[in-house]
């Protein structure tokens, strides 16, 4: 934290502002925190851990929303996309609606995975045979 969100002078590293006298502690103790979150995100994605890497995220998201950890959201929402897509492409409809619920329920307000929800819906109920 480079500025108080209160008054907006800069910190130079102090956990009380110097011009208004609030106390950062817990801001910045939650901005630590939200980054340790982001970086295991990042470590378990790179192991191909995508559902623990998914939670990490959500947990760090929920303790500092930045514009890093957004942007790694929408990537990851994007490639799980792109996952889905292919087992609907495969008629693997069961599958694709089970990697579905685990992305969608933690990242419920997606667009993207609530379209994609209701095309495999489609696809369940009007499917004409395989498996
Ligand atoms: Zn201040």
């Amino acid at each position: 934290m480079l500025r108080c969100p209160s008054c907006n002078a800069r910190l130079n590293e102090r956990v009380i502002c110097s011009r208004c006298r609030a106390d950062l502690t817990a801001l910045i103790s939650a901005e630590q925190a939200a980054q340790q979150w982001f970086t295991k995100a990042v470590e378990y994605y790179l192991a191909a851990n995508v559902e623990q890497s998914i939670t990490a995220l959500s947990i760090s998201l929920g303790l500092n929303t930045t514009r890093l950890a957004i942007v790694f959201r929408e990537f990851i929402i994007e490639r799980q996309c792109y996952e889905i897509l292919d087992l609907l492409a495969q008629k693997r409809v069961l599958a694709a609606k089970r990697s579905l619920y685990k992305v969608h329920f933690l990242f419920p307000y997606s667009k993207q995975l609530l379209h994609l929800n209701l095309f495999s819906d489609y696809l369940l109920v009007n499917r004409t045979g395989g498996a």
